[in-house]
């Protein structure tokens, strides 16, 4: 084990399994990373399919008397849980931050915050579990109940991982189902930490967590035959191989998946609050490692030039540093492969003669920012939404600046893409604004705003973004309950 870990952050004690904290069955384990140093800080049980096995079995086993306790008692867990998370918030965002990459104060903070946000939100739904009464006629009694689904199996990526765990967790037990959910493998402490608070409240077995990769434990989870329902957050390839498992057993699948959002500036709103709306779109303070991202920015041909020097001096004044430094708007991406990643789309954009870099580039060699996985939020400008970096998600900072001259050609280079997550407006003209939001072929669409996920709302993709909705009543009820009908014929 190494001695990085810094002041008031959680050290993981294992996996957890039947409310015990467990290594893997194998002895196998792996290091967890610091993106921000390039070295290792901890290190996790490398869970395969017997430690799965171990799990569901844990699971199965509190099942039956978790779903039979009454929901609002366990909306009063839940509850307990958000006053302890909000106790530890701080503890918890410097976790988030070490591990991945995201700067404490403009990112990991608000992702702890919300985390006791979430299960606070679905701890006051538990009466909501309500069913209906049918009117058949007057000697049947016909109603439905909303069931739990038994065992869920939740995957989900390292980007935002302790809330998007806890969009999962609280509304799945919520409704009285257990669970059994796999961290990813670049971003498991913090979500070990949620489920150390978790087990505090919940009786063995009813959550479980495993530490491990996708090929192995994920694998193994999705395709377990006990595992009655799948809940997965992170890429649309990923999501396919979890929607194959799924139906192989017929069992109900969640996915929320990836993006390529656009975001349509009309020309009245060449202003200061458009362009922070647009770097707050982009998520430029995330190192843009979010799924709603506006990555790809439609803005009017009269106001392309004087739009993009506003952009270029907002973004160029964050300041990117350590994570754990109060100083830094921005951290660093998550590991070396999707800096990789990130590297290649940008030198792609610099070798492309269409395209005009307006500001940013490839990150530097040399200096502090050299020794983490730190890039530099860049904009190319282009004619065209057709090209690779106008196509596919980068999942970092890398936006693609596209002139428009004519409203419906915009909406149609908008839709132009096989996702369909987020979007954004930007107009005073109210009319405007929002025959765009109707138009734009996108599960959440957002006008003068470039804002995160709230509870309350139904978050989710269209097209190949994802199936299912999160985040709301209606999620919790569509994604984690059954309906069963009862009729009781009353002559007898
Ligand atoms: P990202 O690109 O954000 O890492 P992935 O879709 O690769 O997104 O990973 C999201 C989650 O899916 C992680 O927990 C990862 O371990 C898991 N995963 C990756 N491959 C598989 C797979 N073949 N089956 C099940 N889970 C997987």
């Amino acid at each position: 084990m190494s001695t990085a870990m810094p002041a008031n952050t959680y050290q993981p004690k294992g996996m957890l399994i039947d409310g015990k904290w467990v290594g893997s069955v194998s002895g196998a384990h792996f290091s967890v990373e610091n993106p921000a140093k390039r070295k290792p800080i901890t290190d996790v049980p490398r869970a395969g399919a017997a430690d799965v096995d171990a799990a569901v079995e844990a699971a199965g086993k509190a099942l039956s008397a978790w779903k039979k306790v009454v929901p609002r008692e366990r909306g009063k867990v839940l509850l307990k849980i958000a006053e302890a998370i909000q106790a530890r918030v701080e503890e918890l965002a410097r976790t988030i931050a070490l591990e991945t990459g995201n700067a404490l104060r403009t990112q990991a903070r608000g992702e702890a915050s919300m985390t006791a946000d979430i299960f606070r939100y679905f701890g006051g739904l538990a009466s909501e579990l309500k069913g209906e009464t049918v009117p058949l006629g007057e000697s049947v009694l016909s109603y439905t109940r909303r069931e739990p689904l038994g065992i869920v199996g939740a995957i989900i990526p390292w980007n935002a991982p302790v809330m998007l765990g806890a969009l999962k967790i609280a509304p799945a037990l919520c409704a009285g189902n257990v669970m059994v959910l796999k961290a990813a493998e670049d971003a498991p402490m913090g979500v070990l930490m949620m489920a150390d608070i978790c087990q505090q409240f919940l009786p063995p077995g009813v959550l479980n967590v495993l530490t491990g990769f996708g090929p192995e434990a994920g694998t193994a989870l999705a395709n377990h035959p006990r595992v009655a329902k799948l809940s997965f957050t992170g890429s649309t390839e990923v999501g396919k191989i979890v929607m194959r498992a799924a139906a192989e057993r017929i069992v109900p699948v969640s996915l929320e998946l990836g993006g390529k959002s656009p975001s349509l500036v009309y020309p009245d709103a060449d202003e200061d609050w458009a362009v922070d709306g647009i770097v707050n779109a982009m998520r430029f303070t995330r190192q843009s490692q979010s799924c709603t991202a506006g990555s790809r920015l439609f803005l009017h041909e009269d106001i392309f030039d004087s739009f993009l020097k506003k952009l270029e001096k907002k973004t160029t004044s964050l300041k990117i540093g350590d994570p754990l430094d109060e100083a830094s708007d921005i951290g660093t991406i998550i590991n070396n492969k999707q800096y990789t990643k990130v590297c290649k789309y940008v030198q792609d954009g610099l070798e492309r003669a269409d395209a005009k870099l307006v500001f940013g580039g490839l990150p530097p060699k040399s200096g502090p920012l050299s020794e983490g996985y730190y890039t530099i939020p860049t904009v190319f400008a282009d004619r065209s939404n057709d090209w690779r970096l106008a196509r596919e998600e980068i999942f970092g900072p890398v936006l693609v600046a596209i002139r428009w001259s004519n409203e419906e050609e915009a909406i149609r280079m908008a839709n132009d893409s096989h996702y369909g997550l987020a979007a954004y407006v930007w107009t005073h003209d109210i009319g405007k604004g929002l025959r765009a939001a109707h138009a734009i072929e996108s599960g959440w669409v957002q006008v003068n705003q470039g804002g995160g996920q709230t509870p309350g709302m139904s978050y989710g993709g269209y097209k190949q973004s994802g199936l299912g909705r999160e985040f709301s009543l209606e999620g919790m009820l569509d994604s984690f309950t059954q309906r069963k009908s009862v009729t009781v014929n009353l002559t007898v």
